[in-house]
């Protein structure tokens, strides 16, 4: 059971053309016209030479063209690597040229980041002079035009997607036709239909929104873009638009939460919210189910594609502090440092297989090596670097990225168990443990507190409040008082730049 996502929307477009696809602020795209539209790019790119195998770049704020493109360049069996904006030049041009794209969209507000890529480029905002190429409505092929028939296979890829960077240098991972049609799939389990809407505030190049992107319109719901976070307008959208679904990361919903207009917002027509990319703590999953109505769905997984499990909270309220059990068709397990299967509730490395892994890291076979790992059977498995638990019932429980564990004195220190206990301190709103280089244990743990607003904290006698409830070897070296956590685009806590400030003083 595979079809292209591309085809998905043409049926939609001849059954009800009239039917929103796409809404960013005042702008709509039809069906119809989004199919039209696809067909107009295609037909450009293939004009170019452009088929099977090659690939194009995206680096732009999200928008109804880029979406189009997107769509349209996948109907053309062309790739589409999508480029966080925000990203050095140097990062980007090394991306471009990794993905060997041959032509990048861009924008008014990315031009001078992507000024000195060497490709042809085109303006997907009209903004041709700040950009250097053709506006999208002059580069496209007539209005009319139909691309010659392409037979993608579920082996060409659909994306090439960078990594986030989080731990090391981002890579490309190559996700295939056939594995996003697996999470297409999945979506027949959340009620995607023509009547769903669903709001993305998140990055269109992040597969934490694509993940919900594609199968929405591969039912023939409508997609809203809301490019820029913010709680005020995410609120208003959503009761404007009755939205029925929607992706935010874990800060989103926290922000959410604490907005001052959510009680009296109308979210009623919410069905689904989804969550993923980063820890999403247990009182804030039960805090948005006892304040906002339908249903959560956790998912923990990587854009590798190994390691899929879901939580689906509002059935599993004793459950919140895990991030379930594995999605069906996916087997998850566990490894330790030696690559040894490891047995019932052990703590190690999650692998996991399922219907939708990455084929590999673009141009990287050693660094794709690395990340495999095969059962005895010859099962191929992705490595997650993330260590986890599974609890009596089979539910996930995820600790910290390897990257991130501790390790003082011979012992394994999980920042996560030690963020935990601070956030029971009700001057705490957050916190991130790192470890730091010490002479006499190899690494011991600092913390980075974010004090509620308006709670006066004594950052030494907070860490002795910490001190006397771990263990020994758990004990923080220092406590920091901070504003803000560093957070990616995505919302994820970006532990290397703590790192990298204590190391500056
Ligand atoms: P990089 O690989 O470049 O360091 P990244 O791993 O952050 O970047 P993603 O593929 O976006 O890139 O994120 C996958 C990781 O995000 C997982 O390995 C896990 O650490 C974390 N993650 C995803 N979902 C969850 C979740 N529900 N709970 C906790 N952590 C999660
Ligand atoms: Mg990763």
């Amino acid at each position: 059971d595979f079809d292209l996502v591309a085809d998905c929307v043409r049926r939609h477009a001849r059954r009800d053309p009239a039917h929103p696809a796409l809404v960013a602020g005042e702008d709509r795209l039809d069906y119809g016209a989004l199919d039209a539209c696809m067909d107009r790019v295609a037909a450009a790119l293939q004009r170019e030479g452009l088929g099977r195998g090659d690939a194009i770049a995206v680096c732009a704020g999200a928008s109804i063209a880029y979406a189009a493109v997107f769509l349209g360049a996948l109907r053309a069996g062309v790739a589409v690597a999508p480029l966080a904006p925000g990203s050095t030049p140097e990062a980007l041009q090394r991306m471009v040229a990794d993905a060997g794209a041959r032509r990048l969209f861009t924008d008014a507000a990315c031009a001078a980041e992507c000024a000195g890529i060497p490709v042809p480029r085109t303006a997907l905002d009209g903004a041709a002079e700040a950009v250097g190429g053709p506006a999208l409505a002059d580069w496209l092929a007539p209005a009319g035009s139909r691309p010659d028939p392409v037979a993608v296979q579920p082996g060409d890829a659909f994306n090439i997607i960078y990594s986030s960077g989080t731990t090391g240098a981002p890579k490309g991972i190559v996700q295939g036709h056939g594995m996003r049609w697996a999470h297409v799939r999945r979506g027949r389990a959340y009620g995607y239909g023509p009547s769903t809407v669903t709001l993305l505030a998140t990055p269109l190049y992040s597969n934490t929104t694509l993940v919900v992107f594609f199968p929405t319109l591969a039912f023939g719901g409508t997609v809203a873009l809301l490019p820029k976070f913010d709680a005020g307008a995410y609120l208003a959208l959503a009761a404007r638009l009755g939205m029925t679904h929607t992706m935010l990361v874990p800060v989103q919903y926290q922000r959410l939460l604490a907005h001052p207009g959510f009680d009296a917002a109308d979210l009623s027509a919410t069905r689904m919210k989804f969550c993923t990319s980063a820890p999403f703590g247990a009182a804030l999953k039960a805090e948005v189910l006892r304040r906002w109505p339908g249903g959560l769905t956790e998912f923990y997984g990587m854009t590798e594609g190994g390691g899929t499990c879901l939580l689906e909270a509002h059935a599993f309220p004793d459950k919140l502090h895990t991030v379930g059990r594995p999605a069906e068709g996916h087997d998850i397990r566990l490894i330790d440092a030696d690559g040894r299967e490891l047995g019932p509730g052990e703590a190690g490395e999650v692998v996991g297989h399922s219907p939708g892994m990455m084929t590999g890291y673009h141009g990287q076979p050693e660094k794709t090596r690395e990340a495999e790992w095969f059962a005895p059977d010859g099962k191929r498995f992705i490595r997650t670097g993330d260590i986890g638990r599974f609890d009596a019932d089979g539910f996930l429980v995820l600790f910290d990225r390897r990257k991130d564990m501790i390790i003082s004195g011979g012992f394994n220190i999980y920042p996560s168990d030690l963020e935990g206990r601070l956030a029971e301190h009700p001057d705490v709103a957050e916190s991130a443990v790192v470890g730091v280089p010490s002479a006499e244990w190899g690494e011991t743990p600092v913390a980075y507190v974010v004090p509620r607003p308006g709670r006066a904290v004594d950052a030494e006698a907070l860490r002795t409040w910490l001190n006397a409830r771990v263990g020994k070897t758990q004990r923080l070296a220092a406590l920091h008082l901070i504003d803000e956590l560093p957070r990616s685009a995505i919302g994820k806590v970006l532990k290397r730049a703590l790192r990298e400030r204590h190391a500056g003083g």
